[in-house]
């Protein structure tokens, strides 16, 4: 039954309070019935009256004084009834009006509507925080929804800007490849490496949403190995350098010889590097540089060895606003962008997932318009 709740309340109050009423009359009434024949008797010639009844004692006066005082009892008793039964509706309704509001509200929520919100008990102020239990249950409730709608509006988003990240490098594609077989398009090395520099792009995308998707089901799986760091980070330094080229920036890498082995998966720091390696060079503009180290140090603070990467670049930088959530899942920075537009933003929520996966850390040092350095910091092999 919908109002169920109520009712139970309605009846709860009601039925207490005309206990309490009904009990007190009946102990007042028997109280002053009692106590006034005693004071009777003890006005009369002791005793030897008691057989004839007390009724018999009493005149006009005393009788009509136990009326009133009867009168009395049921007047106060009736008023107190009614009183409670109308406090107890006016408290049962002000308990469950709030949570038939939170009822509706979830139905429209479990329909898909997640634009609901409920109005806080009490006030007119939605997102106040209340004191009693209905209205932390409202805010719970709120801001349950509240994420919900985020994360759906951050879905919605990221599945429109992934069509434009992948759209963009498959027309390039098509047209170039179209041009080449009409032989509008001069099919040269040069052609081909940018061909093959979108199709690069395309696969690291895809990449990074199947180690997401493997993060999110908890089927993330490491192959580590004792590895020389420096080594890795080379391979991919070399396979960015016709881009940087390409973008006339100044791509140098510096590897400590010192540097210890780590424990760690090739392919995946190998997607690591590439990542941070690729902002670099998407975030700095022509003639600009960037430099990638390896070296034996650890964070401040980290207990043994530690293999360090650093990838700097000399680009926009990242604003003070944006740093402490560039590593957040579906971010994306502020910052005017290149060509590319859009950005997935996933990228760096991909090299924390597997940095954190090889016990390591990753963060970023940045001065707006001075350029950005990324650390990533490894446990190495018997440190
Ligand atoms: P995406 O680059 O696709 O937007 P990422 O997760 O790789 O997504 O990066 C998140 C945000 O961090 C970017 O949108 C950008 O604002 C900022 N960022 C990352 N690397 C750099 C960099 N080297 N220089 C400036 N900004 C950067």
């Amino acid at each position: 039954m919908r109002s169920s709740l109520w009712l139970k309340l309605t009846f709860a109050f009601a039925g207490t309070a005309m206990f309490g009423v009904l009990l007190a009359a009946i102990l007042i009434g028997r109280a002053t019935s009692i106590e006034f024949g005693r004071y009777l008797e003890h006005g009369n010639s002791m005793g030897h009256m008691m057989a004839s009844g007390m009724a018999a004692m009493m005149g006009v006066p005393e009788q009509a004084f136990l009326h009133a005082v009867r009168n009395a009892l049921w007047v106060a008793g009736i008023s107190a009834v009614a009183a409670s039964a109308i406090m107890a509706i006016i408290l049962s309704r002000q308990i469950t009006a709030p949570l038939r509001r939170l009822s509706t509200a979830a139905r429209h929520v479990a329909h898909g509507d997640l634009s609901v919100r409920v109005a806080h008990p009490g006030t007119n102020d939605k997102y106040k925080h209340g004191a009693d239990e209905v209205g932390v249950l409202t805010n719970t409730f709120n801001s349950m929804v509240e994420t919900l709608d985020r994360g759906q509006e951050m879905r919605r988003n990221l599945m429109a800007d992934l069509a434009h990240e992948m759209s963009t490098p498959l027309a390039i594609m098509q047209s170039n490849l179209e041009g080449m077989l009409d032989g509008v398009v001069e099919t040269s090395s040069a052609n081909i490496a940018s061909l093959q520099e979108e199709a690069l792009l395309l696969s690291r995308l895809v990449k990074d949403l199947r180690t997401l998707s493997q993060v999110e089901s908890g089927r993330l799986e490491l192959h580590p190995e004792e590895t020389d760091v420096g080594t890795v980070v080379s391979a991919v330094v070399k396979a960015a350098e016709p881009e940087a080229r390409r973008k006339h920036i100044n791509l140098s890498i510096e590897a400590a010889p010192n540097t210890p082995p780590a424990l760690i998966d090739t392919d995946r720091i190998t997607q690591v590097v590439g990542n941070l390696l690729s902002n670099a060079l998407r975030y700095t503009s022509e003639d600009g540089w960037v430099k990638v180290g390896v070296g034996p140090y650890g964070q401040e603070g980290t207990a043994g060895k530690a293999v360090t990467i650093s990838v700097a670049d000399n680009g926009q930088g990242i604003g003070g606003k944006d740093l402490p959530h560039i590593f957040d899942r579906y971010y994306r920075g502020s910052q005017p962008r290149d060509r590319r537009g859009g950005g997935s933003g996933i990228g760096l929520a991909v090299v924390k997932e597997l940095v954190e996966a090889h016990k390591g850390t990753v963060w970023a040092e940045s001065t707006p318009g001075n350029g950005s350095t990324f650390f990533v910091t490894l446990p190495a092999v018997g440190g």
